[in-house]
């Protein structure tokens, strides 16, 4: 077996390569972090399956780090998770915990396998793996400073800054639950991270809570750490709670042990994570991701009536809040649009003219549903709204008879700094435009979105109150 450096430095399957994007037209997730503790499993493959049930969070690279007692192993790569692992790589990764981590990029170079996570750091003869979930707002201070005193780095991720950051304070303080506390007082911006040394895994937030991570208790008495727990339901660990913002956990030999940390005047979690980025099968602080869809479109059905014969869903994410619409405005739900999920991000799109056929790729209407009908279509954002555009004018050319939009989240008019990729203040269609204007330019019959206020009902569930909402609001928990 290659030491943890070797195999760094030797490759995998196939070489990282560039990949040319166009501005996304979604919120993109940022990211899954997977892991667990349970000595006497096959801790790799738990954590592949956990990242296979977070893959929706990012497609773009997979990795996994294990640790035996004395020294860690890492595998990454780009890819899917079932593209990046095999039986030979699952069974070169030993050991008692493991740490996994899915990318989409929102720093650093978007598809290579040296932004890959976990990231390795050293501190004396202790490694350390880190998996990050988020975006880190100082971290390019602190590369220059390094880089002035001659550092080098892999690749051009925050995550690779904070993981030296930790290991430096690691060494300073000669402990790592002191070091990690020590990187937390300099790093700001959003994070769940799990770092592995090979004994122990540590979980932490930050002061504010924005990304979710969550704990669960795995069958024969280990522990797992999942980004949402649909992760935990896959290797069948019981969901206990989630961290919480600024808290730092600790899981090894003597079991879990939680110490809390400066958590910040406001808690300010992502209530995006409702809407869109979170799978349906997830709670997160104790509401159901599901019901709270569900929810936002009885809300709107409320909040936004029209006469319609139809109500279709964009699938996925516009499914369940489609259902709920239908149930409280007592229109029949349709299944009217079919969406091919093979169609990746990473897609090579060389040409405007192809760009522009994107959503085609994706999504196709059901003529033999929607003509002459007049449909209500429940979607859970607008970014810069060609998709939705585009998606009008389908519905139109396969017989619609009226297209009435309707949102499910409010009018999101800024961009989002904490590991949300999405489109400049200039790109986004709310920005500075009314709901009439922007009804225009898609070419709906009607638009209109959940208020504020009917969303956080939609989400009244959860165990806290304290959202960051900046995409909406414009006020930023964080000055970015
Ligand atoms: S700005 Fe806040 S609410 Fe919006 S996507 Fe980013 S973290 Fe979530």
């Amino acid at each position: 077996m290659a030491t943890t450096a070797e195999r760094e430095a030797e490759g995998t399957h196939r070489p990282g390569k560039a990949t040319v994007c166009a501005a996304p037209d979604r919120l993109e997730e940022a990211c899954g972090v997977f892991a667990v503790y349970a000595p006497g499993e096959e801790v790799a493959r738990l954590t592949g399956y956990g990242l296979q049930a977070l893959q929706h969070r990012g497609q773009e690279s997979a990795g996994i780090a294990t640790g035996d007692g004395e020294r860690l192993r890492c595998f990454k790569d780009v890819g899917l998770v079932t593209q990046v692992f095999d039986d030979d790589a699952m069974e070169a990764l030993p050991g008692h915990l493991a740490v996994g981590h899915v990318r989409y990029s929102t720093s650093g170079a978007a598809a290579c396998r040296e932004a890959a996570q976990p990231h390795l750091s050293a501190i004396d003869e202790v490694d350390i793996a880190l998996v990050h979930n988020g975006t880190l707002l100082n971290t390019d201070g602190l590369r220059r400073e390094w880089e002035a005193r001659g550092a080098a780095f892999a690749s051009g991720t925050d995550t690779e800054v904070a993981c030296r950051l930790i290991a430096e304070a690691t060494r300073a303080t000669g402990s790592v639950r002191q070091g990690i506390r020590r990187a937390m007082t300099e790093l700001r911006g959003a994070y769940a991270m799990v770092l592995a040394t090979p004994e122990a895994l540590y979980a932490f937030r930050d002061p504010h809570g924005i990304r979710p991570l969550c704990l669960g208790s795995l069958p024969g008495g280990g522990w797992a750490v999942s980004s949402e727990t649909c992760g935990l339901d896959i290797v069948g660990a019981t969901y206990l709670r989630d961290v919480e913002p600024g808290e730092v956990v600790r899981i090894g030999a003597d079991g879990l042990t939680a110490e809390p940390g400066p958590a910040a005047p406001t808690r300010a979690s992502c209530i995006f994570e409702y809407v869109y980025f979170a799978r349906p099968d997830s709670v997160i602080d104790g509401q159901s991701v599901y019901q709270a869809r569900r929810a936002m479109g009885a809300i709107l059905s409320r909040e936004a009536p029209v006469e319609a014969d139809l109500v279709l869903g964009v699938p996925d994410s516009g499914t369940p809040a489609a259902t709920g619409y239908a149930e409280a405005s007592g229109i029949p739900y349709a299944f009217g649009i079919v969406k091919n999920h093979y169609v990746g991000r990473t897609f090579i799109q060389p040409t405007q003219a192809l760009r522009e056929r994107g959503i085609t790729l994706k999504l196709n209407p059901l003529p033999s549903v929607i003509a002459g009908k007049r449909l209500v279509v429940i979607d859970d954002s607008i970014v810069r709204g060609t998709t939705s555009r585009q998606l009008v004018a389908m519905l139109y050319a396969a017989g619609a008879a009226e297209v009435h939009l309707r949102i499910v989240s409010p009018e999101v008019a800024w961009p989002c700094f904490y590991g949300i990729d999405t489109a400049t203040r200039e790109q986004l269609l709310a920005a500075g435009r009314t709901v009439e204007e922007m009804n225009r330019w898609i070419g709906s019959d009607s638009l209109a979105f959940i208020s504020l206020e009917g969303l956080h009902e939609a989400v009244a569930g959860a165990a806290h109150r304290h959202w960051c909402e900046a995409c909406f609001t414009g006020r930023y928990p964080l000055e970015p």
